[in-house]
């Protein structure tokens, strides 16, 4: 997303109440989340992450399978036309068409995912079935709608009444600018929910599901759906998830980076923190956008960071049920 979209204090005095100074590959810099490993443990990204994980918690606290709780999880906010970030009320492209990005990953390393898919409320659920009952992992546009057809998914209209009004409004100022183009988007918040859980067997699961971003170009796919980009898990080691400008977090193939980082032995925080330094490292123009990892590892530590302040996350475990802001680069300069 465009910084502008969210309110960013560079020079925010935001507490690091809660942080736990840890074992640091990097030095002393990075103070390390918490996570004392008991499982089960859910994380996801942004404010809708409460609720959702709270639906993955009645699976989890269960002793269920963490992909039945990180599917659960994120078709709430799919199903929510008050988060128009994801699924049904999602906020559409240039030409008012709500399209869907979806991906899922079990601690086996099987992968599941959907693109550029319309009409469809839990694209979560056609990218899990992709996974479990196709020998591919990617299904996008009218292939992907088809199968879903074919499996019992009903046919929706995304668009809600609100969204609707809000498309119109925007589409009157952007023809009054002469111009649609990515950089005259729109300044609405965006937010993807990923989820990742650890179940009380240590299965480690991750699910990634939205609308992309906001009056995107129609046929425009995000990192959401892209795995190693928007999710990768490997149960071994742990999973990340991505949110925010996608673009960015594609061409440095950020999930995957990250839990490559937890591999050589970073905690979940520094690896989240050293995909970031990837990005402002290699995009020159990466100052216009931000982007957040979350991380969890096979031990149910976990972690998170972003470009700007303002990306919170939801973490819940038998003691927490909570938000909290995410580090940011930009406040260490
Ligand atoms: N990463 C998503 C995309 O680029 C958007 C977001 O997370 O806000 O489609």
């Amino acid at each position: 997303m465009a910084i502008s979209r969210r309110k960013f204090v560079t020079n925010s005095t935001t507490a690091l109440a809660g942080i736990a100074l840890g074992k640091s590959a990097l030095g002393d810099t990075v103070l390390n989340d918490m996570g004392n490993g008991t499982l089960p443990i859910v994380v996801s990204t942004w404010k809708h992450g409460l609720a959702a994980n709270r639906a993955a918690w009645a699976i989890l606290s269960e002793g269920g399978y963490a992909l039945d709780a990180v599917e659960a999880g994120v078709r709430v906010p799919e199903g929510d036309p008050l988060v128009t970030s994801v699924g049904y009320g999602g906020i559409p492209d240039q030409t008012g068409k709500v399209s869907l990005d979806a991906c899922i990953m079990d601690e086996k390393g099987q992968a599941g995912s959907v693109c550029f898919l319309q009409h469809i409320k839990h694209p979560i659920s056609v990218a899990r079935l992709v996974m479990e009952n196709t020998p591919h992992v990617m299904l996008s546009g009218k292939g992907a709608l088809k199968f879903a057809l074919a499996n019992g998914f009903k046919k929706e209209n995304l668009l809600t009444p609100e969204m609707k009004k809000k498309w119109k409004e925007w589409k009157k100022k952007q023809e009054a600018r002469d111009i649609i183009n990515f950089e005259n988007r729109s300044k609405d918040d965006h937010d993807t929910i990923g989820m990742l859980a650890l179940d009380a067997e240590g299965r480690l699961c991750g699910a990634c599901t939205t609308s992309g971003v906001p009056y995107k170009m129609f046929g425009r796919v995000g990192d959401s759906p892209i795995i190693g980009a928007g999710l990768f898990v490997d149960g071994q080691v742990g999973g990340a998830v991505a949110t925010g400008q996608g673009e960015l977090v594609m061409k440095t193939l950020g999930s995957f980076l990250v839990v490559e980082f937890m591999r050589n032995g970073y905690s979940p925080k520094e690896a989240c923190l050293k995909a970031i330094q990837r990005i402002t490292k290699q995009i020159p123009d990466y100052q216009k956008y931000q982007v957040g990892y979350i991380a969890l590892n096979s031990k149910g530590e976990y972690g998170a960071f972003s470009i700007y302040p303002g990306f919170d996350y939801a973490i819940k475990t038998n003691e927490d049920d909570k938000l909290k802001e995410a580090e940011s680069f930009r406040k260490l300069l």
